[in-house]
């Protein structure tokens, strides 16, 4: 896949190294030292006021504002290849959205993409590597621990950029359907459904990530050229060998283990394919296909 001096998206985050509740207390825009906390708190219990107003005098800020404690986002560092690579794939995603939509007559709502490392707190409970990539529909911002593009390599025989890129443009594809309100359609029918049939929604809200990667595909590479031989081999190799991102209950607030299935390897080879024939994401109606 070339990418080389494509642009990097403004809407990573990267959380590696920083750990749960990295975020720490930030107050009036400045970031406090625990023993400057503690002096607060002391001061507080003696004076009688709120340990927040002290904290906000001693940082010399204007009024109390707090923000909420999540982990500090930063840019990757600048030699930091795979995440830039990262970076170029999301910024391709907000291309070929940003056109899809507009020629909708509607705008499209940029994700935020996550780098974390082990866990990181998102608005659908806590993420964790071991979950794989995920969108959280709740915070609108995909979570991938980098640690999943060596497994895709190494456990799941699905090597290449591309097939990386793939796992990126399926996340964002799940972001699409949020926009769009099927996510959440989806969800209410499956509160009053059957298993089974909550399960077969499921599977048709995957294929429909499925082939809305493969419309990003086909319009990144019609606007910039970015296949390489053996590229589409590769997309399909990682379609049809990983299960599924877990798709997280909303409903319910966390994100549970993976627990339906997801279609079978064909069935997301068709739907990537599907998208990636036509570049149209009106080819993408899972919902209405008589067959998957
Ligand atoms: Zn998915």
């Amino acid at each position: 896949m070339r990418m080389d001096n494509h642009r990097e998206s403004d809407n990573l985050e990267d959380r590696r190294g920083s750990g749960m509740g990295g975020g720490g207390l930030r107050l009036g825009g400045g970031r406090l030292g625990i023993g400057t906390i503690a002096i607060a708190l002391v001061a507080s219990y003696f004076l009688g006021i709120n340990p927040l107003t002290v904290l906000n005098m001693l940082s010399g800020g204007g009024m109390p504002a707090i923000e909420q404690s999540a982990p500090e986002a930063r840019r990757p560092p600048a030699d930091d290849e795979t995440a830039r690579f990262v970076s170029q794939v999301l910024a391709s995603t907000e291309d070929t959205w940003n056109e899809a939509f507009r020629a909708n007559g509607q705008r499209y709502q940029e994700p935020k993409l996550v780098l974390f490392s082990g866990m990181t707190p998102t608005a659908c409970g806590t993420g964790q590597s071991a979950m794989g990539p995920f969108y959280c529909p709740g915070d609108q911002k995909v979570y991938i621990d980098l640690v999943f593009f060596r497994e895709l390599k190494e456990r799941f025989k699905a090597p290449g950029e591309f097939a990386q890129a793939y796992v990126i443009a399926h996340e964002v594809g799940h972001h699409v359907q949020n926009l769009l309100g099927i996510a959440e359609k989806v969800h209410t029918t499956q509160q009053r459904v059957g298993k089974a049939e909550a399960n077969a929604l499921s599977v048709r809200m995957e294929l429909q990530a499925d082939c809305l990667a493969g419309v990003w595909g086909k319009r990144t590479d019609t606007m910039k050229q970015v296949l390489e031989p053996g590229d589409l081999e590769a997309a399909l190799t990682a379609a049809s060998a990983i299960g599924d991102d877990r798709l997280q209950q909303q409903a319910q607030g966390r994100i549970v283990p993976e627990s339906f299935t997801h279609g079978s390897s064909a069935q997301r080879m068709r739907w990537f394919k599907r998208g990636f024939e036509s570049g149209d994401m009106n080819q993408c109606n899972t919902f209405k296909a008589a067959q998957l």
